[in-house]
């Protein structure tokens, strides 16, 4: 089928809607890109012309939406916990049943004075952005990637939420000796899928960098060194957040407690109710 050479919106939405096999809130979100319009405001204003320039580029992002490639990717940002950051594929793209982190961390250090907090693994600086993004001049984090790349978009990111100078970024993992304890606060969102459990192409987790992802053959080797050096890091009176996948939670929560053998140790559950992270408090 043609396209028909006066292309309203709603001809457009039909086209890509029949062209591909990306779904209608995709599609929607294209056309408010490169319109520039609210959703809103295409549905109510269906019948107005789109430039060329817009249709092409709406085009090539739908084709580009159905060979598999992320949405967020496409249009360069993704929401989380309120924000909009910037990413690409040098980063993972942040997941809701991340914002739980989050949630936990801010509940954490709501009455204290002067809180330190931790991200390790930090990719796109979701975490450690959004904490900051929604808490006082008082809050300070650090923020760790062994991806250079990674931390180049973390560091956009932080500028773009005005939280740069309270955020120190540092390059490596958790063993390096430029982490000067302690943390109140230690969050960790690192590679988690088992190895063999990575999607292939076009599943939109194959455009995704393999080294935010691969935790090794159980899913659980970063955890795991992650726990060596975690406990010399964190306050007496503090905690960890660790996410990982739903059939793994047991296992971690295992691995945490032979690392915090003091600590109070309980698993937390994400929106979709499945077993999302583990929470060690440590108290004086
Ligand atoms: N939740 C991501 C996924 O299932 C994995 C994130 C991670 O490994 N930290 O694709």
């Amino acid at each position: 089928m043609a396209v028909p050479r006066r292309v309203t919106i709603e001809k457009l939405r039909e086209f890509l809607l029949s062209q591909s096999s990306v779904q209608a809130p995709d599609v929607q979100r294209i056309l408010s890109y490169v319109t520039g319009r609210s959703e809103a405001w295409l549905r109510a204003y269906g019948e107005t012309e789109v430039s060329p320039k817009a249709e092409s580029q709406a085009r090539e992002f739908a084709q580009r939406r159905a060979s598999g490639e992320p949405l967020p990717y496409i249009l360069g940002t993704a929401g989380f916990h309120g924000h909009s950051f910037l990413v690409d594929n040098r980063v993972l793209v942040p997941r809701p049943e991340t914002e739980h982190l989050v949630d936990e961390a801010l509940e954490f250090i709501n009455d204290k004075e002067r809180p330190r907090v931790l991200d390790v693994g930090t990719g796109s600086g979701a975490i450690a952005c959004s904490i900051l993004a929604e808490t006082g001049t008082n809050v300070h984090a650090n923020a760790i990637d062994v991806s250079a790349d990674a931390l180049l978009v973390a560091m956009a990111n932080a500028q773009r939420l005005g939280v740069e100078p309270r955020l120190t970024f540092f390059i490596g993992d958790v063993s390096t000796p430029a982490l000067r304890p302690f943390f109140d606060v230690i969050v960790a969102n690192l590679p988690y899928v088992p190895t063999k459990d990575i999607a292939p192409s076009p599943d939109p987790v194959s455009f995704e960098p393999r080294i935010a992802l691969d935790g090794g053959a159980d899913g659980l080797d970063q955890y795991r060194r992650f726990l060596k050096h975690a406990p010399r890091l964190l306050a007496l009176d503090g905690i960890v957040l660790m996410e990982a996948a739903p059939p793994i939670i047991a296992d971690l929560e295992a691995l945490a407690r032979a690392a915090f053998p003091a600590a109070e140790v309980t698993i937390g559950i994400d929106y979709g109710k499945r077993a999302r992270y583990v929470k060690v408090r440590t108290r004086e």
